[in-house]
């Protein structure tokens, strides 16, 4: 068998054979050995150098001098043809290799530097294999995961998004490459939840959380998204990595079922279970403050009669109608819940007077009552309300419900359609108002009404300045009642509106009776309401009456007193008593001291007078805290250039610091009780 042999010997010297021993990659130099058609066959090995060694775990001496399939058998057909078409002058050629016995992967490369040579290099390439492999793994999931994954520099600009970033936001990846990382926000989160987000990347390189974010289309979405910042060997920060997952449908079912965990199916109100822990919160809340809780038993009166002869189906459907009004008629604070069947409960919250819980209850069992129309059929139904409050009737939630629901009772036994609070007292307070609010209507028709007047005295003089006109009731069985028994009522129910109309109208009477006997201009001072106020009824009241009666600005002047409240109510009545000013009405601040006055609006009203409220008379001169108030009040009316009068004053003690104060003028049980018209005007004849 012919073979051929090169000498090695010229390469082993050179500096090049130096070179190719240090290298890290493996070499070998083969020479072909050649069959009977001149075809190589085998290889044989000239030379090779200490990382063939290395990598191939193999002495030299066991390869050199040796052929390739002497020292691999199982070398593949295809290495040999590679080996044997670069030696027979073919190209450099190029391989990948898994080579199974050692289990490592190796990039091979094959030249010939003269023919019949075959020069073999070859690499180790199992960490880059097998990171690639990895990277494939990781593009896969990347590709195809649900949520959407963002990848920014350390710049926060977004640099990578996956397809499901597309599908959860809207934008393309042309659209986000490049933008700052901050453009889907939402602008729902405020600056401390962003800076807790960076403390944590910056401590921990994490952060998870809700977050709401927004789409393209504008819509806001709730998000679970985890951030980590990934760092380079030095620990600089190269990448911010974001996975968001869109759990929109999760807390849309999440609401869903609490919905469903809290609330009657039918009308939607909450159901018993809200209402037990409403109640409960409520008590503690208001025991914290010590406030008062009123609690509405509401039950249908013959509900089982319209269940039985119109159907299920009216019944349902009139349930629903009551719900309904039922939140139409409660603020929208206030807990409505359905225990079932027709029953229903309310929570009243921060309740300053029974009284208003009576006026809510009578208001639910009129809304109640009102017909409707149910598939064809004209309704009615009514009501029975039970009302316990807390603390009064009880300290618990379940002894308030035991009681409300026994007060029900007592509204059924009473012929339904009505109310009942569990201490009946309550119930025949309400009552006793309804009916005084029936009476106060009559009262103008039927001339129960009359005034009262009480002088006011000037100080430096000690002579007579002025009248306050005083309203008082003569009601047929209850006698003389004074203002602070009904104005209240007379304001919720609109009344006063004619009341006060009345009380100008007598007052300018009085006026002109005055006039004609004494011939000395009075100054006369009226009370009127904010309400009256506010719809201008006063102005235009005073201007008739004043025709009326042929009653001049030299006859008479009114000066119409108002409380602290005024001054923080709205422009209409600022703008009523500047009316009233330029028409020569003086205007006096009631009660001053005991409201919330705004010192700025009070330089800038045309007032005239402050009134210092009576209870700073208590204790006078004795009370320091009363005569620092009633000096300071003095010294303020006076730095404003106001008249300031004191009111209530009873004895001589108080007249007396008054006096020292240098207050203007006093009015009070010490001078006069409020009088009649006939016994007042001894004062003026005086
Ligand atoms: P007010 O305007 O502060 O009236 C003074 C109240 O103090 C009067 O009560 C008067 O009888 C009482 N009073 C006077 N001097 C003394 C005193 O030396 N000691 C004590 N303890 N009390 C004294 P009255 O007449 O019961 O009126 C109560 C409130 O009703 C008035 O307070 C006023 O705000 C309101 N009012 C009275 N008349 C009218 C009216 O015609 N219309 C309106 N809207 N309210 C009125
Ligand atoms: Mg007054
Ligand atoms: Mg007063």
């Amino acid at each position: 068998m012919p073979t051929h042999s090169f000498s090695p010997a010229p390469y082993r010297e050179s500096f090049h054979s130096k070179l190719l021993e240090s290298m890290a990659v493996g070499y070998a130099l083969q020479e072909a050995i050649l069959d009977e058609q001149g075809r190589p066959r085998d290889f044989r090995y000239l030379e090779v150098n200490a990382a063939f060694e290395q990598i191939l775990g193999l002495p030299r001496e066991q390869a050199l001098g040796r052929t390739v399939l002497e020292v691999f058998p199982k070398t593949e057909q295809h290495w040999m043809n590679i080996f044997s078409r670069v030696a027979m002058g073919g190209a450099p050629e190029r391989a990948e290799h898994f080579g199974i016995s050692l289990g490592r992967y190796f990039e091979v490369t094959a030249s010939s530097p003269e023919p019949g040579l075959v020069a073999v290099m070859f690499a180790d390439i199992t960490a880059r294999k097998k990171a690639e492999k990895k990277v494939k793994q990781a593009m896969t999931v990347f590709n195809n995961t649900m949520e959407a994954i963002l990848i920014a520099d350390s710049n926060h600009n977004i640099i990578e998004v996956n397809p499901a970033y597309t599908g959860i936001t809207g934008y393309t990846r042309d659209e986000v490459l490049g933008r700052h990382y901050r453009f889907h926000q939402s602008g729902l989160h405020d600056e401390s939840f962003y800076r807790e987000l960076w403390h944590s990347l910056k401590e921990y390189g994490h952060w998870q959380g809700e977050i709401r974010n927004r789409r393209k289309s504008g819509e806001i979405y709730p998000a679970w998204e985890n951030i980590s910042v990934v760092r380079d060997a030095t620990g600089k920060i190269t990448n911010y990595i974001a996975v968001i997952a869109d759990i929109s449908k999760l807390k849309e079912a999440e609401a869903q079922l609490s919905h469903l965990a809290h609330h009657d199916s039918l009308t939607g109100l909450f159901n018993r279970f809200v209402f037990t822990s409403g109640l409960e919160q409520a008590l503690e809340r208001a025991g914290r403050h010590q406030q008062k809780v009123a609690l509405l038993f509401l039950d249908l009166d013959r509900f089982k009669l319209i269940n039985d002869t119109l159907g299920h189906g009216v019944g349902d459907e009139l349930l629903c109608t009551i719900a309904q009004r039922l939140k139409e008629a409660v603020r929208s604070e206030d807990l409505i819940a359905r225990l079932g069947g027709d029953e229903f409960t309310i929570i009243l919250e921060e309740i300053s007077h029974p009284e208003d819980v009576a006026s809510l209850a009578r208001k639910l069992i009129d809304t109640i009552s009102a017909p409707m129309r149910l598939h064809e059929h004209h309704v009615v139904t009514s009501t029975s309300i039970g009302i316990s409050i807390f603390p009064d009737d009880a300290d618990n939630a379940s002894e308030l419900a035991r009681l409300a629901d026994s007060a029900m009772y007592r509204a059924k036994l009473r012929g339904r359609n009505t109310f009942e609070f569990y201490t009946s007292k309550l119930t025949d307070d309400a009552r006793d108002r309804l009916s005084l609010e029936c009476h106060l209507r009559r009262a103008l028709e039927f001339d129960e009404l009359l005034l009262y007047y009480q002088p006011q005295l000037d100080l430096t003089t000690g002579k007579l300045c002025g009248m306050e006109a005083l309203l008082r009731w003569q009601h047929p069985k209850l006698g003389l009642l004074s203002p602070d028994q009904f104005i209240r009522i007379a304001e919720e129910s609109g009344l006063i509106d004619s009341i006060g109309d009345w009380v100008i109208k007598r007052v300018c009477e009085q006026a002109a009776t005055w006039r004609d006997a004494y011939h000395s201009k009075l100054r006369i001072a009226v009370n009127v309401s904010t309400r009256e106020l506010m719809y201008n009824h006063t102005l235009d009241a005073i201007q008739r009456s004043m025709r009326e009666r042929g009653l001049g600005v030299d006859d008479v002047h009114f000066e119409l007193e108002i409380t602290e409240g005024v001054l923080q109510s709205g422009d209409e009545v600022i703008t009523a008593l500047k009316e009233l000013s330029a028409l020569g009405v003086g205007v006096a601040i009631d009660d001053f001291g005991t409201g919330y006055s705004s010192l700025n609006r009070l330089k800038d009203l045309p007032v005239d007078i402050l009134k210092l409220d009576r209870t700073f008379m208590a204790g006078l001169p004795g009370d320091a805290g009363n005569r620092a108030i009633t000096r300071a009040v003095i010294a303020l009316g006076h730095g404003l250039g106001l008249r300031v009068i004191a009111e209530g004053v009873e004895n001589r003690k108080q007249l007396r610091f008054l006096r020292e104060c240098g207050c203007d003028e006093a009015q009070g049980f010490l001078f006069s009780r409020p009088l009649p018209a006939a016994k007042a005007a001894r004062y003026l004849a005086q």
